[in-house]
């Protein structure tokens, strides 16, 4: 192959990487201006005077002695072997494609008639285990002066925690809880959202505001009370936690919940009462009852991040309230 076939092969590949694939379709080079161009340029003849290399200008120093050109001898080109034919009998037979018929094309596939798929195909929904199942109840109640003490050695144990994959999803604190270690009222949540994870404190967005105007309804006050949620770190966008995230850390809030020992929890939403309970049910199977959890007693009513939503289920959650009111014997705060 000689330099003007090389030079041509080159940029023919040149312009297929840029994806120009009509060059091959040009039966003149004239066509294209820049081709032609260059065409020109390479399909010049050689001749003998031609400098085959660019010249370098001349020094203005002391010439360079000259050398003068060796004879480059090449060796005379081999011969490539020529295959014999082969016999027609041995010869591999013609493929022939056939175009797909209207029944084989993949847009004819009737998915009410696909088979039942068999075996596993999803690996198995964790099982939802009960706060009273997750471990035996204590058999000690720990003291009302020791509790402080008591919390802050869960959280201690908690540390900088990597055990679920929130610790990798961008969460800033640990919320671990807020309020009173002698609470005889808490209150159970899903888990932090971005002002909780921000200040480090749960129920300090305006579903934590709204949730102080559920408690004051009730003639408490917020350090009345203790807070805390089901996961402790913020999952991503809001999201609900996982199954694998809840249970890896429900046992931190197990423990606050044997430390402090309320007589009433309240499960705010569904996902709270979910893992509390360890059954998946509607909130309007769970609510309006008294369930058990660690030996008190547990109301599940709605969160108040959905009541900000839906505000005319307000009047649902003041009914579920009440009912903790009388338990706890409170009296609603005297209008002024
Ligand atoms: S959510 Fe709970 S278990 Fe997961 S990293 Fe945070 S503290 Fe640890």
């Amino acid at each position: 192959m000689d330099g003007s076939a090389e030079s041509l092969r080159g940029y023919l590949e040149y312009l297929r990487d840029l994806g120009i694939y009509d060059v091959y379709r040009t039966s003149d080079p004239s066509d294209d201006p820049a081709l032609a161009a260059w065409w020109k340029s390479v399909a010049t003849p050689v001749t003998a005077s031609a400098p085959a290399t660019p010249q370098r200008p001349a020094n203005s120093g002391s010439p360079s002695p000259q050398r003068p050109a060796a004879p480059v001898q090449r060796p005379a080109p081999t011969p490539t072997p020529q295959r014999p034919p082969m016999p027609s009998s041995n010869r591999a037979p013609d493929i022939v494609i056939t175009p797909p018929t209207a029944a084989a094309a993949p847009h004819a596939y009737d998915f009410d008639q696909a088979p039942a798929p068999t075996g596993q195909l999803a690996p198995p929904a964790m099982p939802l285990v009960s706060f009273n199942n997750l471990a035996p109840l204590p058999t000690e109640r720990v003291a009302p002066a020791n509790k402080l003490a008591a919390l802050q050695s869960v959280r201690d144990t908690i540390g900088d925690c990597t055990r679920c994959p929130l610790a990798y999803a961008g969460r800033h604190n640990i919320v671990f809880a807020d309020g009173d270690p002698n609470a005889e009222l808490m209150f159970v949540g899903e888990g932090p959202g971005a002002d909780e994870d921000a200040s480090g404190t749960p129920f300090v967005g305006k579903a934590g505001q709204l949730l102080n105007n559920m408690i004051n309804a009730m003639g408490l006050k917020r350090e009345h009370v203790y807070i805390a949620n089901v996961v402790k770190c913020r999952p991503p966008q809001n999201r609900t936690p996982e199954p694998k995230e809840a249970n890896t850390c429900s046992p931190f809030l197990l423990q606050q919940v044997d430390i402090v020992q309320p007589k009433v929890i309240v499960a705010l939403g569904a996902t709270a009462a979910t893992y509390l309970l360890g059954v998946k049910q509607s909130l309007a199977n769970l609510r309006g009852q008294w369930h058990d959890v660690r030996g008190a007693k547990c109301a599940v009513t709605y969160h108040p991040a959905f009541l900000l939503r839906d505000p005319r289920q307000k009047g649902e959650a003041w009914k579920d309230l009440q009912r903790v009111m009388v338990e706890l014997g409170l009296k609603p705060p005297a209008r002024s």
